[in-house]
């Protein structure tokens, strides 16, 4: 990638964070942080849930291992992107170049799965010995007819966030508005930055469906490739989560007028508030009059089941250590439920997302920028907290302390989005506090001290 185009992305004007300070991408690499998720890991996270592609690492097998293939994102169908292929660069490829051998298994994917598409991702070392990706892709294309996608994401250029961004690049560049719709429709909607998380995504397509308004693409859970060559044609852009796919809506917005916002879909406010976004920004009068009706109805549907939750946690206190838009939203869930948040994590949140929190919280708020388990104990027992809520790995954080703990991340196995999520979310969370297990977890050891 040139460094002309690296600057653009790192300097991306709609993010309030790069505003704020100049220069800087969001968030600022600092070094040895590209070891916890680089930009080639990020990249991948955005692409690889375009479920009907074929994926292919340019570099070492040890950059597959690097992967999004611990995260929940689930398909309705094709499973193309479960395989994992590397072009496996070795010695000889390093000191020779590694084109070659890429060419090669570019062109064997493409005769033995016939995928509508293949994505090349650059990594560091091949980045380094100057093989050309892009070049390689668009021979591979003019011979085959296959669109062969560059994504020019060598983990040293920064963070995951940042590999987001260069992952929106790739896609702006090579696939959004290549292709348009077969029929026309009166309301069009894409969702970025939803993965489809345990089948988050199934949750909301039924509310959009009972509006009549067609979902384009859901950028990238559970997403064909063909579905983003269409996004172009959408009237409103939402984005779910993470600011860090933001130069994609706000360069849709510059190139074909498309409207964007962000919102959530955790917690029945929150879902109501977007869906009342879509219909206005959509702006029909009788679509936004059928929104306003359907948030009606779905709220008196949970009623009772929120009733019976609040009444159990009533007065409990919640530690939340995650990020991005779920450092917020969760907050809202959880007030929803009646609980009181005394903590919540902002590593990966955005200004945006700070200013809210404050919002919804107070000044008062305690901001956990760096969730290092002993803190995040302190934190908890210093509060009075009752469950921990945060990402897997801090799951043996609160096992090993025997505090209840419900999984907010991207491992988890249950979706949280929309009306109903909303009511499983407030099941875990009282079913964390009240587990029996915990009582018999916390009894002195039978045989004493071992
Ligand atoms: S792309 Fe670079 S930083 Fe990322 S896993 Fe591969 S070698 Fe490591």
């Amino acid at each position: 990638m040139n460094l002309s185009t690296l600057r653009e992305l790192y300097k991306e004007p709609a993010c309030s964070h790069n505003a704020a300070k100049k220069d800087a991408a969001c968030p600022r690499p600092t070094p040895g942080k590209a070891a916890g998720g680089c930009s080639f890991d990020g990249a991948q996270i955005t692409l690889v849930p375009i479920t009907d592609a074929a994926h292919i690492v340019h570099g070492p097998a040890g950059c597959v291992g690097n992967t999004w293939n611990n995260r929940g994102a689930l398909s309705s169908g094709p499973r193309m992107n479960r395989m994992a292929f590397t072009s496996d660069i070795s010695n000889n490829d390093v000191v020779f170049g590694g084109e070659k051998k890429l060419y090669k298994a570019v062109r064997e994917i493409i005769a033995k799965y016939s995928p509508p598409a293949v994505f090349v991702y650059q990594t560091c070392v091949t980045s380094m010995i100057g093989d050309d990706v892009n070049a390689l892709c668009k021979a591979v294309r003019e011979k085959t007819g296959t669109p062969v996608i560059p994504v020019d994401a060598p983990g040293f250029t920064g963070t995951k966030n940042f590999g987001n961004r260069l992952a929106g690049d790739a896609l702006l560049r090579h696939v959004i508005g290549t292709a348009e719709p077969a029929t026309p429709h009166p309301y069009n909607v894409n969702l970025i930055g939803e993965f489809n998380i345990a089948g988050e995504l199934w949750g909301i397509l039924p509310l959009l469906d009972r509006l009549d308004i067609r979902l384009i693409c859901s950028l990238s859970g559970d997403a064909r490739f063909g579905d983003i060559a269409k996004m172009h044609r959408a009237d409103v852009n939402m984005m779910v989560c993470s600011r860090a796919l933001l130069n994609v809506a706000r360069r849709m917005k510059e190139k074909y007028g498309i409207p964007y916002f962000e919102g959530s879909f955790y917690g029945a406010s929150n879902t109501g508030a977007a869906l009342m976004k879509i219909a206005r920004i959509i702006g029909n009068k009788a679509l936004v009059s059928k929104a306003e009706a359907l948030v009606n109805e779905e709220t008196q549907r949970i009623a009772p089941e929120l009733k019976s939750l609040k009444e159990r946690l009533a007065g409990k206190k919640a530690l939340l250590y995650t990020g991005g838009v779920k450092s917020w939203s969760i907050v809202g869930a959880l007030q929803e439920l009646g609980m009181k948040v005394i903590a919540t994590g902002t590593k990966k949140s955005t200004e945006e997302d700070k200013a809210r929190i404050k919002e919804l919280m107070g000044d008062e708020t305690v901001m956990i920028s760096e969730g290092a388990p002993r803190k995040l104990l302190q934190v908890f027992h210093e509060s009075g907290a009752d469950v921990m809520l945060a990402g897997g790995r801090n799951q043996y954080t609160a096992l090993k302390a025997r505090i209840p703990f419900v999984d907010v991340n991207q491992e988890r196995h249950t979706p949280y989005t929309g009306y109903d999520g909303h009511v499983r979310f407030g099941e875990a969370v009282a079913g964390a506090i009240e587990s029996p297990a915990l009582a018999i977890a916390r009894r002195p050891c039978p045989f004493g001290e071992i």
